[in-house]
């Protein structure tokens, strides 16, 4: 099953979910605050559990695999500024091993 995310940087970010979602090839700072899971859990052919996620503020979009991000199709484009998307996921996945000891204490 082909994504329904188109990553450009010259189109405007666009939510045409469930067909179509243009979004900018990078997350910004809003990111992490304003993501929001959109529409309803999907699966792949091999029954692989995922949702898109958009952030309200600039249209960034990714297909979520808990905890799975989708990092193939971001190092697929092979940019020079990697660094910044890794660090922010790197970030996503601190907080997210953070949660538990908050709730223990
Ligand atoms: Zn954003």
């Amino acid at each position: 099953m082909a994504t329904i995310v188109e990553y450009s940087a010259e189109k405007s970010a666009r939510n045409g979910y469930p067909r179509k979602i243009i979004s900018p090839p990078f997350p910004g700072p809003c990111c992490l605050t304003y993501m929001k899971r959109i529409g309803e859990m999907l699966a792949e052919g091999d029954g692989q559990r995922f949702c898109y996620k958009r952030c309200t503020r600039c249209g960034f979009t990714v297909r979520e695999f808990v905890f799975n991000i989708e990092l193939d199709r971001l190092l697929a484009l092979q940019v020079s500024d990697w660094d910044r998307p890794r660090n922010w996921i790197d970030r996503v996945r601190r907080e997210a091993q953070d949660d538990p000891a908050d709730i223990a204490a």
